[in-house]
């Protein structure tokens, strides 16, 4: 069924406390943790807890928790003080997507180039 666990799924085992993560704020909806390779000083992941594979199936199902998502990435952005700061939704493996559970990367703390890569 939409959105639940899979088995295959790295983050849904993360939310499931089967894979360590170093967590800095959870919801009810959502778990933020810390990218274990990051490229910025803040950089953090916010995941749904419900598992769909990118930001536009979450959005289409579950609005509501689409947008938990994304208050929870500016949430994390002041509690690290990254005023200025980029929340990226990598969508395809073209774009460099790896993990297809949804995820926000919210980075900051360094000067931001744009365009990205
Ligand atoms: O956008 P993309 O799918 O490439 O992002 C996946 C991110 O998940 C990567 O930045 C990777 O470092 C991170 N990751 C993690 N913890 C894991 C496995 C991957 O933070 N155990």
């Amino acid at each position: 069924m939409a959105g639940e666990a899979q088995d295959d799924c790295l983050f849904c085992k993360i939310v499931a406390g089967d894979v360590p993560a170093t967590v800095v704020r959870e919801t009810e909806t959502t778990v933020a943790f810390r990218d274990i390779n990051p490229q910025a000083p803040t950089h953090v992941l916010v995941i749904p807890k419900a598992h769909y594979p990118d930001a536009a199936s979450l959005a289409a199902a579950e609005p509501a928790i689409a947008a938990d998502v994304l208050r929870e990435a500016g949430e994390v952005a002041a509690q690290e003080k990254a005023e200025s700061h980029r929340i990226v939704f990598n969508t395809g493996t073209g774009a460099g997507q790896t993990v297809f559970h949804t995820h926000a990367h919210v980075l900051g703390g360094r000067g931001l180039q744009w365009p990205p890569g």
